[in-house]
């Protein structure tokens, strides 16, 4: 039955059934959850090794003799950069290593902007009137947080299967000198699973920015990511760039959260060197070198590249059933029903799940009560507001399989019933 081709009265006996449905999974009390975009404890035995390979003081010394136990070397071992280099096509030159996490580099980076300004700032961000981002949408809660923490006015930009729609960001970057940055997420962007393609890429780096300081958020968190046979492919930005003469406008971020281990990996900042240097410049006054043993752990384990990629293999294996057992069930239970759409990547962390407009927070709610956590709905867009109330982010990667199984089932029970009770409405 397509539902939004029934009659009325069908309709109302296929909500009855479905409620009689729920209200059996409501009494089983379920504790599932699909918000969580972390790997599974199967995926963090893989990188159990890493844990040992540091067993004596001989190791803890880099190729050149430096004992990394010890203060020193603020933007990261040159090995480190070399591997995150060869990993992802960028001079090591342009490269800074971070601490754990990304996320904070990338927030960092913000909040030096709003205090610094960059070597082409007129003023500090934080002396303008107001800052702008462009924030493609859906997109990535967390730097959504990082402009509201920091004050910073988000511009939602719609995220077409190509990317963010070009057209609004060339009127808004070309035209309004507040507008400072947008968040990129260009490889598997979390939620919808999109890579930016060619043209997108070109169109950025063409950029005529009003500001003379604005800056491209290039988070390419799922770089490497990839979990069917042939991933996608992402242009290179900087040779984008380069071609462009504005080069001065990317910052480039990734980590090895989802590859070894998340909040114990090491992140990666990479630019050109005069946006370097200033960056440096702060850097040193906030540490004095962030944790080299651990960049040397990730050294010895995974020993160049091409170790990485072999790595990521092993998570595909894992990762590929999953993805495909959730398309799967989402097919059976919802295809034909012409209530719902999703995407189908070929790598990162997520599904993007769309509802019918007005039906994600009541289909979460439903879940929500019996027992099946979600993202919540709205977190994927600015200031928590998703203004068609239809995108829902989904996890699978965390779940055991039997749990993902019930919590799916779950999942597209509560969507049926959300549907129906809006069609019926
Ligand atoms: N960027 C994106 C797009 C993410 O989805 C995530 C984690 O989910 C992160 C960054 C966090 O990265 P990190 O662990 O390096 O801070």
């Amino acid at each position: 039955m397509n539902y939004t081709q029934a009659r009325s009265e069908e309709l109302q006996a296929e909500l009855q059934r479905l409620q009689t449905e729920y209200q059996f999974y409501c009494r089983k009390g379920l504790s599932l959850d699909l918000s969580r975009g972390k790997p599974s404890a199967r995926q963090l035995e893989l990188s159990t090794g890493m844990l040992t390979c540091l067993s004596d003081g001989d190791e803890c010394l880099t190729e050149s003799g430096f004992d990394c136990r010890n203060y020193g070397v603020l933007d990261g071992l040159p090995e480190m950069k070399r591997m995150f280099g060869e990993l992802l096509g960028i001079p090591t030159n342009y490269i800074l290593i971070g601490g754990n996490s990304s996320l904070n580099l990338m927030y960092d980076t913000v909040a030096r902007a709003m205090l610094y300004g960059f070597f082409n700032s007129p003023r500090p961000w934080c002396r303008e009137q107001k800052v702008r981002f462009l924030c493609p949408s859906p997109g990535y809660d967390r730097h959504f947080a990082i402009c509201e923490s920091l004050g910073i006015e988000m511009i939602p930009v719609k995220m077409l299967p190509t990317g963010p729609d070009m057209d609004a960001v060339e009127r808004y970057v070309n035209q309004d000198p507040l507008v400072k940055g947008i968040w990129c997420n260009p490889k598997y962007s979390n939620p919808d699973g999109v890579t930016y393609d060619d043209a997108t890429v070109r169109r950025l780096a063409a950029l005529k920015p009003a500001a003379p300081d604005f800056r491209i958020f290039w988070d390419n968190a799922y770089a490497v990511h990839d979990f069917a046979e042939k991933g996608d492919e992402l242009a290179d930005i900087f040779a984008a760039c380069r071609k462009t003469g504005r080069e001065d406008m990317v910052l480039y971020f990734t980590s090895t959260s989802k590859i070894s281990f998340p909040g114990a990996g090491v992140s990666m900042m990479a630019a050109a060197p005069r946006n370097l240097e200033g960056i440096r410049k702060v850097l040193a006054v906030q540490t004095i070198g962030h944790d080299k043993l651990n960049q040397l752990r990730h050294l010895r384990f995974f020993k160049n590249a091409e170790g990485v990629r072999a790595h990521m293999a092993k998570h595909a294996e894992i990762l590929a059933p999953k993805f495909h057992r959730v398309d799967e069930i989402l097919s059976e239970d919802l295809a034909s029903l012409g209530i719902a759409e999703w995407t189908r990547p070929r790598g990162g962390y997520f599904i993007s799940f769309y509802t019918m407009p007005g039906c994600a927070a009541r289909a979460f709610n439903l879940c929500r009560e019996a027992g099946v956590t979600l993202t919540c709905v709205g977190a994927t867009y600015p200031y928590g507001r998703d203004p068609e109330d239809r995108n829902i982010r989904l996890a699978p990667t965390f779940p055991s399989d039997a749990d993902l199984e019930l919590a799916m089932r779950v999942f597209t029970l509560c969507v049926r019933i959300a549907s129906l009770e809006k069609l019926i409405a």
